[in-house]
């Protein structure tokens, strides 16, 4: 309540709403509310909220662009926020909607600003680097015919959508000990981060370095992409949507994409698999400055020193070692994918949920995308092949 009225001083001081500023919101993954969202040509200043429903219970994720503001003068954006965590301070920016850049944000009482030089008629903000479904199409249309890649699409989401999984080995190896790996990511619509990390993953599989190497002779990768599709392009949030959070759902699943990721992985075969990976992203709000691994004691799958040990040979080449972090909470809402794979399938080496940060890492820059994608391609070359 009291983030309203504050919202509602702040309105009336900058925010005087008049028509000269036009919200623009008819694209994949776009996110504001338009009820409190108001912009103020005089002052250029534009006063925003992320959506609050039920499936943006964390108000997180905005991904909106402006036209019709001043060209003459900075763009103030002040978006109002009701936790520390969800605000992002390095917002990005775009003037086409395609290529982004970071900015620098501030937080004050509830209010995280930011400013924007305009250089045209339009600008595009968001709460992070989107992702979007028509970007995963455009990464699956051209791993084409691969000799490594099957492509899966026949499952379709309540809303009609394409779920996406993809099987990547050697065929011409049958071998009896081959080992699967299991990785998905963006359970949580607004963690767009996590599928350039998976992009990095899958650039890597369709590139000739992988040829050099036993990987794909030892390992069958099973990869889902992006697991929310439906709150992916309608710019849900996601995270704690109700009435389940689809990390919460796979002890009795409500959603059909998780009962069926789970027959998919069971069909895959419980003696082979040998690592799971769920790929998230912290909340754009907090200064972790890095990506930790979770791996859940509770879940009879206490192999921490093999996800240590992984992590080890990550360093080896990277320099950088994720800190492995126990995840001593049993979720009452429900069974995370970490925990749940680590509960039933016993010989797996590890399960681990794999959080990527959106602000500073450890050598004091911005994560970008470039970084992202580096770090998917070293996930998979910490996979020993010896
Ligand atoms: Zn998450």
């Amino acid at each position: 309540m009291k983030n309203i009225l504050l919202l509602t001083i702040l309105l009336s001081i900058f925010c005087k709403a008049n028509a000269q500023i036009k919200f623009i919101t008819g694209y994949q993954n776009a996110n504001i509310d338009t009820v409190v969202s108001v912009a103020n040509y005089s002052t250029n200043t534009i006063c925003f909220s992320p959506h609050r429903d039920s499936l943006n219970t964390e108000t997180v994720w905005y991904n909106f662009g402006i036209t019709g503001f001043r060209t003459d003068t900075i763009i103030t954006f002040l978006m109002n926020y009701n936790n520390i965590y969800y605000p992002p301070n390095y917002p990005v920016v775009s003037y086409n909607g395609k290529e982004y850049f970071n900015v620098k944000a501030s937080q004050r009482n509830n209010i995280n600003q930011f400013f924007v030089k305009p250089n045209n008629d339009t600008v595009y903000v968001s709460t992070g680097y989107p992702y979007t479904y028509s970007r995963l199409q455009q990464l699956i249309t051209n791993i084409g015919n691969n000799q490594f890649f099957k492509i899966d699409s026949s499952f379709t989401t309540p809303k009609g959508h394409h779920l996406y999984l993809l099987t990547v080995t050697n065929n011409a190896v049958k071998k009896r000990n081959k080992k699967n790996v299991w990785i998905i990511a963006r359970q949580h619509a607004f963690e767009s981060i996590s599928n350039f990390v998976i992009e990095g993953m899958i650039k890597y599989l369709m590139s000739d370095n992988v040829k050099e190497t036993d990987l794909l002779s030892k390992y069958t990768f099973y990869i889902v992409p992006m697991v929310d599709i439906d709150n992916v392009i309608s710019g849900q949030s996601g995270r704690m949507s109700y009435p389940r959070d689809f990390n919460r759902d796979w002890n009795s699943p409500i959603h059909s994409e998780i009962a069926f990721l789970e027959r998919w992985i069971k069909k895959s075969g419980k003696n082979r698999f040998d690592m799971f990976f769920d790929i998230h992203a912290t909340y754009p709000g907090g200064r972790t400055t890095n990506v930790f691994s979770y791996f859940d004691i509770h879940g009879g799958n206490s192999k921490s020193q093999n996800l240590s040990q992984f992590w080890q040979r990550f360093y080896t080449f990277t320099h950088y070692r994720p800190k492995t972090i126990d995840d001593t909470n049993v979720y009452q809402e429900g069974y995370s994918a970490d925990y749940y794979n680590a509960k039933k399938y016993k010989r797996l080496q590890f399960s681990t949920t794999i959080e990527c940060d959106w602000n500073v890492n450890s050598r004091g820059k911005v994560w970008q995308i470039a970084d992202y994608l580096n770090l998917g391609e070293n996930i998979l070359k910490a996979v020993p092949v010896k």
